[in-house]
């Protein structure tokens, strides 16, 4: 699998090989030194127990989702269907924009998940099974405060 580290410093986003992570990883943008530790099972694919940059076992699933995708759909169809209504074709008009809803959804339902660290936001995509939960705001508070703690962010 893949994964993604937030970089603490920087908050820059840097992919990961898991099958060949070495124990450490520098900060492209800001040269920070980050140390990682890659869990056997994280590193085979199998499941997602231990995140290599914080150590933290809680992790939360979302749909593999680019918001910005979504919303061009949207933004096109409501053009195009802008262009029928003008021309008096409002039935058509409704059509498109209720295709471009259905297109975004279908879109939508397709995407896999992805697994989050509750703590420091590690991402982590490959064909592993997912067995973590919904996002808990909760959980989330309470996890992320503990972390920037421990690095010094608070
Ligand atoms: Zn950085
Ligand atoms: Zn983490």
């Amino acid at each position: 699998m893949q994964f993604v580290v937030k970089c603490p410093s920087c908050d820059a986003g840097l992919p990961v090989e898991a099958s060949d992570a070495a124990t450490a990883i520098k900060c492209g943008r800001c040269g920070r030194e980050i140390p990682i530790e890659v869990s056997e099972q994280v590193r085979s694919d199998t499941a997602v127990d231990r995140c290599p940059v914080c150590g933290g076992g809680d992790f939360y699933i979302r749909k593999d989702f680019d918001p910005k995708i979504g919303l061009t759909v949207v933004v096109i169809g409501a053009l195009v269907s802008a262009v029928f209504y003008w021309f008096g074709l409002d039935l058509i008009a409704y059509g498109i924009l209720g295709g471009a809803a259905l297109i975004d959804l279908v879109v939508y339902g397709r995407l896999k998940d992805l697994t989050i660290c509750y703590r420091c936001h590690a991402e982590f995509r490959g064909s592993y099974p997912r067995t973590a939960s919904a996002f808990d705001l909760h959980t989330a508070d309470v996890l992320e405060q503990e972390y920037e703690r421990r690095i010094g962010r608070r």
